[in-house]
């Protein structure tokens, strides 16, 4: 007979905690409890539970662990940024980063082992796709990245934010994101507010909807363009979500409280960042509540863009802020290290290859 696998604590937001100890013939209470020691304290030795009984803490190591990667790599930018490359039970690494600034320290987490939505400009897409990341291994990124800082109370030593704007497409492993999300939010968990996490997604439309009623946390849409026919280029998934369905969908997530949705945006030198593409975008945003980040490109090997001059992202930027758009330059962080946006790469065990990796986006869209 083999032995039942023993649950990952990290996997079980409260209401499946409480379900979990109640058929266990536990209270319920004793997952707010655990939760305080393992996200709160940062504790996952039993023994060490002092409000909970020696008889429950035996049992508790026979039923469950809590399953945590190794650091494969900690790198620290001349910035503060620090990249680590996480190595999960089955081989596979992947990257989360943290972005330090003066008044917060934001997380930056993935959601995928690689990702399947190949955008032209992003080298995560390189690398191709593996698989979904567990619920249990996107919230073990914040719990590592908690200890691995320290545990600071100093502001902006510490993660206050955490933005789903890593590895992969948090859109497509809906499921473990938003569970792994409730656990971020919960008081005995993380108890960040909704305003301080920020999902970023290439414009997956039905999960756009389906994730204001489930968990409303900040939206960030992968925008960079503002015609059909440069967006089906740079953002493949496109020609499955048009810009107008995409931007319908931001309105209604924006909802009554006209909470603004952000639209990030690549700038690319010749491609997407002249003065009439500047204009088009504005045009574009009407309507919507809408605040645009703009992001220098970040080069890496191999690849046919070039980021953007200073003056050109400059007059982008005065152009969007006339037409009364907020407008912020996202300031590039961790390029030394590799951890700027969109060079992200994790390492992969399994890398699917090209032909494969077509096939796994052709089913997306
Ligand atoms: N799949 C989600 C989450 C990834 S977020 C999404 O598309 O939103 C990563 C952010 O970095 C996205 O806005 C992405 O468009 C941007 N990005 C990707 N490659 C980049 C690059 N080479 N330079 C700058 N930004 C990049």
């Amino acid at each position: 007979m083999t032995a039942t696998p023993k649950t990952n604590l990290l996997a079980l937001d409260r209401p499946d905690l409480e379900r979990w100890f109640t058929e266990r013939g536990e209270k319920a209470f004793r997952a707010s409890q655990l939760m305080q020691w393992l996200y709160g304290r940062g504790v996952v030795d039993f023994a060490a539970m002092s409000n909970i009984g020696k008889a429950l803490q035996a049992e508790l190591s026979g039923w469950a662990e809590v399953r945590l990667p190794e650091v494969a790599a900690d790198r620290l930018s001349d910035d503060g940024s620090r990249k680590w490359l996480f190595r999960l039970a089955d081989g596979n690494c992947i990257e989360t980063v943290f972005i330090p600034e003066e008044e917060r320290g934001t997380l930056c987490v993935s959601s995928q082992v690689g990702c399947m939505l190949n955008c032209s400009f992003c080298s995560t897409a390189r690398q191709g796709f593996n698989r979904n990341l567990s619920t249990g291994e996107i919230v073990a990124q914040l719990w590592m990245a908690t200890q691995l800082l320290g545990r600071r109370p100093d502001a902006g030593r510490r993660i206050s934010n955490v933005v789903m704007m890593g590895m992969g497409e948090p859109l497509l492993n809906y499921g473990n994101v938003v569970r792994a999300m409730h656990i971020m939010l919960d008081d005995f968990g993380y108890g960040l507010s909704k305003r301080r996490i920020t999902l970023s997604t290439a414009g997956v439309v039905p999960a756009i909807r389906q994730l204001r009623a489930d968990c409303d946390v900040s939206l960030a849409v992968s925008l960079h363009a503002s015609s059909d026919a440069l967006r089906d280029e740079l953002v493949p998934l496109n020609r499955k979500y048009p810009i107008r369905e995409l931007l319908d969908a931001c309105r209604e997530y924006a909802g009554e409280g006209r909470r603004r949705v952000t639209f990030e945006y690549v700038l690319l030198a010749d491609v997407n960042d002249t003065d009439s593409h500047a204009r088009a975008l504005a045009r574009c945003l009407e309507g919507v509540p809408a605040k645009v980040n703009l992001i220098p490109f970040n080069p890496f090997p191999q690849t046919r863009y070039r980021r953007s001059t200073d003056g050109r992202i400059l007059r982008f930027f005065e152009i969007l802020n006339r037409a009364g758009i907020v407008t912020i330059t996202r300031r590039t962080r961790g390029d030394d290290i590799e951890a700027a946006c969109g060079q992200l790469a994790g390492r992969f065990r399994d890398r699917t290859r090209r032909r494969e990796r077509s096939q796994s986006v052709n089913q997306v869209l």
